[in-house]
């Protein structure tokens, strides 16, 4: 499975597509609506892409939550 790094919107039609690291470590964008693959070779290319990429986050765990929350019903405890 190759794996995916990002998305980017699609050169051509604009559509959402994933950003894919190549063997070669380099990323390529494919395209299921236009049936491309756009490949960057080059530094600043690869720059480019880069910033305007949607990083695929790693899946991880949900912050703590509930600290802020828990604030005003101890407050109200306490009256
Ligand atoms: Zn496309």
């Amino acid at each position: 499975m190759p794996k995916v790094i990002g998305y980017v919107e699609c050169p051509d039609c604009g559509e959402r597509c994933e950003v894919r690291e190549a063997k070669t470590g380099k990323p390529y964008v494919v395209c299921d609506e236009c049936g491309v693959q756009h490949f960057y070779r080059s530094k600043k290319g690869i720059q480019r892409l880069m910033q305007r990429m949607q990083r695929a986050e790693p899946q991880r765990k949900a912050e703590p939550a509930g600290a802020a929350e828990a604030g005003e019903g101890d407050v109200l405890g306490w009256l």
